[in-house]
């Protein structure tokens, strides 16, 4: 059976990448959504549970000290962090994890388990689309849009500290959720994470031989 990996999926806000993840979830057996927890309030639409667990500051500080969150980050005056349960739950079904977290989780995720995180960063195709897309929700503030704006230009500075960079070109979510779910098969297909396969088949052919 092949291990599970970790896929971040990164992307300032407006790089429509929840609509990439449902696409890539609803395509794929293989993989599970991590369920993050937040202290922010529920947008219309969000559903408990399946958008986010959406808890008060209280209740994540506790779930903080007992070590249920792996790691965390404040986003725009909100916590948001990924819970060991969630995680636990997905690999221990031997499948390869989505994590939808932004730049400063991803690192300390990569950092915490290493070699079997892949981070992927989406973008909208250029400011001018991330600012139309933004506004364009119609649920937010201008302060709060302002506020995402300067949070983007933010992570798109750590662009280059990820694997892979992917433009989410306006109407083609399926074609993006195409795009990285062709990464995460060709990084499964890394000669290093074979190496137990292609030694498994060297005795193979010892076998025969002999
Ligand atoms: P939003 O409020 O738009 O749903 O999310 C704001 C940002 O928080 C997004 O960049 C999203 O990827 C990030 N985010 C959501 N869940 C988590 C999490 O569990 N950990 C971290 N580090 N970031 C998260």
């Amino acid at each position: 059976m092949r291990k599970g990996l970790i896929f971040i999926i990164s992307g300032p806000a407006g790089s429509g990448k929840g609509t990439v993840v449902n696409i890539i979830r609803s395509r794929t057996k293989s993989v599970g959504v991590s369920v993050s927890a937040t202290t922010r309030d529920p947008r219309p639409g969000e559903t408990d549970g399946v958008s986010y667990h959406f808890i008060t500051r209280e209740k994540f500080e506790e779930l903080l000290r007992t070590g249920e969150i792996v790691e965390h980050t404040e986003y725009c005056s909100n916590l948001y962090g990924t819970m060991r349960s969630e995680v636990e739950r997905i690999t221990g079904e031997g499948l390869d994890v989505i994590l939808e977290i932004e730049v400063e989780g991803a690192m300390q995720v990569k950092k915490l388990i290493g070699d079997r995180v892949v981070t992927v960063m989406l973008a909208a195709p250029g400011a001018a689309e991330l600012e139309r897309r933004l506004r364009g929700r119609g649920t937010e503030t201008e302060e709060s849009v302002r506020r995402r704006l300067t949070r983007a230009k933010d992570e798109l500075r750590a662009a280059g500290r990820y694997d892979y960079f992917v433009t989410n070109e306006t109407g083609r979510a399926k074609e993006c959720a195409e795009l990285v779910m062709k990464i995460m098969e060709a990084e499964h297909n890394r000669s290093s994470r074979r190496a137990e396969y292609v030694s498994e088949y060297i005795d193979g052919l010892d076998a025969i031989l002999k």
